[in-house]
Protein backbone atom coordinates (compact mmCIF):
# COMPACT_ATOMS: atom_id res chain seq x y z
CA UNK A 1 0.00 0.00 0.00
CA UNK A 2 2.13 2.27 -1.21
CA UNK A 3 1.11 6.39 -0.20
CA UNK A 4 4.20 7.99 -1.18
CA UNK A 5 7.61 7.33 -2.57
CA UNK A 6 9.10 7.34 -5.80
CA UNK A 7 10.52 4.58 -8.07
CA UNK A 8 13.88 4.70 -8.07
CA UNK A 9 17.28 2.79 -8.79
CA UNK A 10 19.92 3.64 -6.06
CA UNK A 11 21.15 6.35 -3.44
CA UNK A 12 23.48 9.09 -3.27
CA UNK A 13 24.63 9.86 0.12
CA UNK A 14 26.30 13.34 -0.54
CA UNK A 15 28.46 14.97 2.11
CA UNK A 16 30.17 18.69 1.94
CA UNK A 17 32.82 20.22 3.29
CA UNK A 18 32.59 23.10 5.66
CA UNK A 19 35.75 25.08 4.57
CA UNK A 20 34.49 25.77 1.19
CA UNK A 21 30.84 26.17 2.01
CA UNK A 22 31.21 28.97 5.12
CA UNK A 23 33.02 30.88 2.62
CA UNK A 24 29.22 31.66 1.01
CA UNK A 25 27.95 34.50 1.92
CA UNK A 26 25.00 33.12 3.11
CA UNK A 27 26.57 30.91 5.12
CA UNK A 28 26.21 30.37 9.08
CA UNK A 29 28.75 28.14 10.11
CA UNK A 30 28.84 28.69 14.29
CA UNK A 31 27.13 24.88 14.31
CA UNK A 32 30.59 23.59 13.30
CA UNK A 33 32.25 21.73 15.34
CA UNK A 34 36.01 21.68 15.62
CA UNK A 35 37.92 19.71 14.30
CA UNK A 36 35.89 20.45 11.47
CA UNK A 37 34.94 17.21 8.99
CA UNK A 38 32.98 16.30 5.98
CA UNK A 39 29.29 16.88 7.26
CA UNK A 40 26.45 15.37 5.94
CA UNK A 41 23.88 17.20 3.18
CA UNK A 42 21.40 14.23 2.18
CA UNK A 43 20.42 10.99 1.20
CA UNK A 44 18.95 11.20 -1.83
CA UNK A 45 16.88 8.89 -4.34
CA UNK A 46 18.62 8.24 -7.89
CA UNK A 47 17.56 6.74 -11.16
CA UNK A 48 20.38 5.35 -13.72
CA UNK A 49 19.47 8.33 -16.28
CA UNK A 50 20.62 10.90 -13.98
CA UNK A 51 17.20 12.29 -13.04
CA UNK A 52 15.87 11.87 -9.67
CA UNK A 53 12.45 12.40 -7.62
CA UNK A 54 11.95 15.18 -5.84
CA UNK A 55 9.31 16.67 -3.23
CA UNK A 56 6.98 13.43 -2.92
CA UNK A 57 3.74 13.18 -1.26
CA UNK A 58 4.09 12.04 2.72
CA UNK A 59 4.09 13.84 5.78
CA UNK A 60 5.96 17.15 6.28
CA UNK A 61 8.91 17.13 8.55
CA UNK A 62 8.27 16.65 12.16
CA UNK A 63 10.93 17.76 14.31
CA UNK A 64 9.64 15.61 17.36
CA UNK A 65 10.44 12.36 15.15
CA UNK A 66 14.16 13.07 15.37
CA UNK A 67 14.21 14.39 19.12
CA UNK A 68 16.55 11.88 19.97
CA UNK A 69 19.07 12.41 16.92
CA UNK A 70 18.93 16.20 17.80
CA UNK A 71 22.74 16.64 19.30
CA UNK A 72 24.03 13.78 16.76
CA UNK A 73 22.27 15.75 13.59
CA UNK A 74 23.68 19.39 15.10
CA UNK A 75 27.14 17.82 15.26
CA UNK A 76 27.10 15.96 11.79
CA UNK A 77 24.48 17.19 9.47
CA UNK A 78 24.57 20.89 10.91
CA UNK A 79 22.67 23.97 9.14
CA UNK A 80 25.59 25.47 7.37
CA UNK A 81 23.54 28.27 5.47
CA UNK A 82 21.34 31.70 7.25
CA UNK A 83 19.15 31.89 4.15
CA UNK A 84 16.12 29.55 4.28
CA UNK A 85 15.77 27.38 2.33
CA UNK A 86 13.28 27.16 -1.00
CA UNK A 87 10.75 24.72 0.29
CA UNK A 88 8.77 21.97 -1.81
CA UNK A 89 5.77 23.67 -3.32
CA UNK A 90 2.77 23.89 -0.45
CA UNK A 91 5.30 22.67 2.09
CA UNK A 92 5.31 25.90 4.76
CA UNK A 93 8.96 26.07 6.15
CA UNK A 94 9.82 25.56 9.62
CA UNK A 95 12.74 25.95 12.28
CA UNK A 96 14.65 23.77 11.09
CA UNK A 97 14.29 24.45 7.35
CA UNK A 98 17.36 22.24 5.92
CA UNK A 99 16.59 19.00 7.77
CA UNK A 100 12.71 19.87 6.47
CA UNK A 101 14.10 20.69 2.60
CA UNK A 102 16.32 17.19 2.89
CA UNK A 103 13.43 15.12 4.21
CA UNK A 104 10.68 16.96 1.89
CA UNK A 105 12.79 17.17 -0.99
CA UNK A 106 14.24 13.99 -1.00
CA UNK A 107 13.40 11.48 1.98
CA UNK A 108 9.93 11.36 1.11
CA UNK A 109 10.78 10.18 -2.59
CA UNK A 110 12.22 6.84 -1.16
CA UNK A 111 9.74 5.23 0.82
CA UNK A 112 9.10 2.37 1.37
CA UNK A 113 12.95 1.27 1.70
CA UNK A 114 13.68 4.18 3.47
CA UNK A 115 9.54 4.13 5.58
CA UNK A 116 9.71 7.73 7.67
CA UNK A 117 11.41 10.43 8.47
CA UNK A 118 13.44 8.88 12.15
CA UNK A 119 14.72 6.30 10.38
CA UNK A 120 15.76 8.75 6.85
CA UNK A 121 17.73 10.26 9.47
CA UNK A 122 19.43 7.77 10.86
CA UNK A 123 20.19 6.02 8.48
CA UNK A 124 22.07 9.15 7.25
CA UNK A 125 23.72 9.82 10.42
CA UNK A 126 25.45 5.63 10.26
CA UNK A 127 26.27 6.41 6.34
CA UNK A 128 28.60 9.61 7.79
CA UNK A 129 30.26 6.75 10.25
CA UNK A 130 30.74 4.36 8.01
CA UNK A 131 31.86 6.36 4.67
CA UNK A 132 34.39 8.54 6.97
CA UNK A 133 35.29 11.36 3.99
CA UNK A 134 37.40 12.79 6.11
CA UNK A 135 39.17 10.10 7.82
CA UNK A 136 39.82 8.77 4.24
CA UNK A 137 40.86 11.52 2.88
CA UNK A 138 43.91 12.46 5.48
CA UNK A 139 44.72 8.68 5.77
CA UNK A 140 45.60 9.28 2.60
CA UNK A 141 47.44 12.34 2.88
CA UNK A 142 44.97 14.66 1.42
CA UNK A 143 44.66 17.50 4.03
CA UNK A 144 43.02 20.78 4.15
CA UNK A 145 45.55 23.74 3.64
CA UNK A 146 46.43 25.73 0.62
CA UNK A 147 47.57 22.69 -1.38
CA UNK A 148 46.29 22.04 -5.00
CA UNK A 149 45.78 17.77 -5.62
CA UNK A 150 45.41 16.06 -8.53
CA UNK A 151 41.53 15.52 -8.60
CA UNK A 152 41.94 11.86 -10.06
CA UNK A 153 44.20 11.12 -7.41
CA UNK A 154 42.00 11.79 -4.90
CA UNK A 155 38.77 10.25 -6.54
CA UNK A 156 41.01 7.12 -6.30
CA UNK A 157 41.87 7.19 -2.45
CA UNK A 158 38.08 7.37 -2.07
CA UNK A 159 37.31 4.74 -4.42
CA UNK A 160 39.99 2.43 -3.01
CA UNK A 161 38.49 3.33 0.99
CA UNK A 162 35.07 2.41 -0.20
CA UNK A 163 35.40 -0.38 -2.90
CA UNK A 164 33.38 1.79 -5.58
CA UNK A 165 33.35 4.93 -7.93
CA UNK A 166 32.31 8.28 -6.03
CA UNK A 167 31.20 11.69 -6.92
CA UNK A 168 32.82 14.85 -6.20
CA UNK A 169 31.51 18.42 -6.91
CA UNK A 170 33.37 21.65 -6.44
CA UNK A 171 33.12 25.35 -6.07
CA UNK A 172 35.95 26.42 -8.88
CA UNK A 173 39.17 24.76 -7.30
CA UNK A 174 37.85 23.70 -4.00
CA UNK A 175 35.94 20.92 -3.17
CA UNK A 176 32.58 21.23 -2.00
CA UNK A 177 30.84 17.82 -1.66
CA UNK A 178 31.75 14.13 -2.26
CA UNK A 179 29.10 12.09 -3.10
CA UNK A 180 29.20 7.85 -2.32
CA UNK A 181 26.47 6.03 -4.27
CA UNK A 182 25.02 2.95 -2.21
CA UNK A 183 21.64 0.31 -3.45
CA UNK A 184 18.83 0.27 -2.73
CA UNK A 185 19.36 -2.28 -0.39
CA UNK A 186 22.59 0.26 1.10
CA UNK A 187 25.68 -1.25 -0.38
CA UNK A 188 28.03 0.54 -2.31
CA UNK A 189 28.50 0.74 -5.87
CA UNK A 190 29.83 3.32 -8.02
CA UNK A 191 28.58 6.39 -8.54
CA UNK A 192 26.99 6.48 -12.36
CA UNK A 193 26.13 10.29 -12.77
CA UNK A 194 28.68 11.90 -15.16
CA UNK A 195 31.71 14.32 -13.99
CA UNK A 196 30.72 17.68 -11.96
CA UNK A 197 32.02 20.79 -11.61
CA UNK A 198 35.53 19.16 -10.35
CA UNK A 199 39.17 20.22 -13.00
CA UNK A 200 42.81 18.75 -12.99
CA UNK A 201 43.38 19.95 -9.68
CA UNK A 202 40.93 20.28 -6.68
CA UNK A 203 41.89 22.23 -2.87
CA UNK A 204 40.63 21.34 0.31
CA UNK A 205 40.56 24.72 1.82
CA UNK A 206 41.17 25.35 5.11
CA UNK A 207 38.18 26.27 7.37
CA UNK A 208 37.35 29.89 8.12
CA UNK A 209 34.38 31.90 8.72
CA UNK A 210 33.48 35.30 9.95
CA UNK A 211 33.19 34.38 13.42
CA UNK A 212 36.41 32.80 13.66
CA UNK A 213 37.51 35.90 15.22
CA UNK A 214 35.64 35.53 18.38
CA UNK A 215 35.89 31.84 18.54
CA UNK A 216 39.98 32.07 19.30
P1 LIG B 1 23.20 22.03 -7.41
O1 LIG B 1 22.42 22.79 -8.41
O2 LIG B 1 23.74 22.85 -6.29
O3 LIG B 1 24.18 21.07 -7.98
O4 LIG B 1 22.13 21.07 -6.71
C1 LIG B 1 21.07 21.61 -6.01
C2 LIG B 1 20.29 20.49 -5.39
O5 LIG B 1 19.69 19.66 -6.39
C3 LIG B 1 21.10 19.50 -4.55
O6 LIG B 1 21.35 19.96 -3.28
C4 LIG B 1 20.18 18.32 -4.57
O7 LIG B 1 19.10 18.53 -3.71
C5 LIG B 1 19.71 18.33 -5.99
N1 LIG B 1 20.63 17.59 -6.87
C6 LIG B 1 21.62 18.10 -7.67
N2 LIG B 1 22.22 17.13 -8.38
C7 LIG B 1 21.63 15.97 -8.01
C8 LIG B 1 21.80 14.62 -8.40
O8 LIG B 1 22.64 14.27 -9.25
N3 LIG B 1 21.00 13.72 -7.80
C9 LIG B 1 20.05 14.06 -6.90
N4 LIG B 1 19.30 13.09 -6.37
N5 LIG B 1 19.85 15.33 -6.51
C10 LIG B 1 20.62 16.27 -7.05
P1 LIG C 1 19.54 21.44 -1.95
O1 LIG C 1 20.81 21.98 -2.46
O2 LIG C 1 19.64 20.19 -1.13
O3 LIG C 1 18.38 21.45 -2.89
O4 LIG C 1 19.07 22.59 -0.98
C1 LIG C 1 19.63 22.82 0.24
C2 LIG C 1 18.94 24.03 0.77
O5 LIG C 1 19.14 24.07 2.17
C3 LIG C 1 19.47 25.31 0.19
O6 LIG C 1 18.37 26.13 -0.12
C4 LIG C 1 20.29 25.94 1.30
O7 LIG C 1 20.09 27.33 1.41
C5 LIG C 1 19.77 25.27 2.56
N1 LIG C 1 20.83 24.87 3.46
C6 LIG C 1 20.85 25.11 4.78
N2 LIG C 1 21.95 24.61 5.33
C7 LIG C 1 22.65 24.02 4.33
C8 LIG C 1 23.87 23.34 4.29
O8 LIG C 1 24.55 23.12 5.30
N3 LIG C 1 24.27 22.88 3.08
C9 LIG C 1 23.53 23.06 1.96
N4 LIG C 1 24.00 22.58 0.80
N5 LIG C 1 22.36 23.72 1.95
C10 LIG C 1 21.93 24.20 3.14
Amino acid sequence: NLEYGADFDYYVFSQQWPGTFCRTKSSCCNKVVKPVKFTVHGLWPENEDNTWPSCCSGPGFDESKVAELYDYLVEYWPTLSCNSPKQCKGRKSGPYGFWQHEWEKHGTCSYPIIPDEATYFSVGLNLHLRYDISKILSDAGFIPSQKRYKTSEMKAAVSDAIGAKPAFSCKGQLINEIWVCLTKDLKIRDCGMPAKSCGTYTQIPPFVTKLESYEE
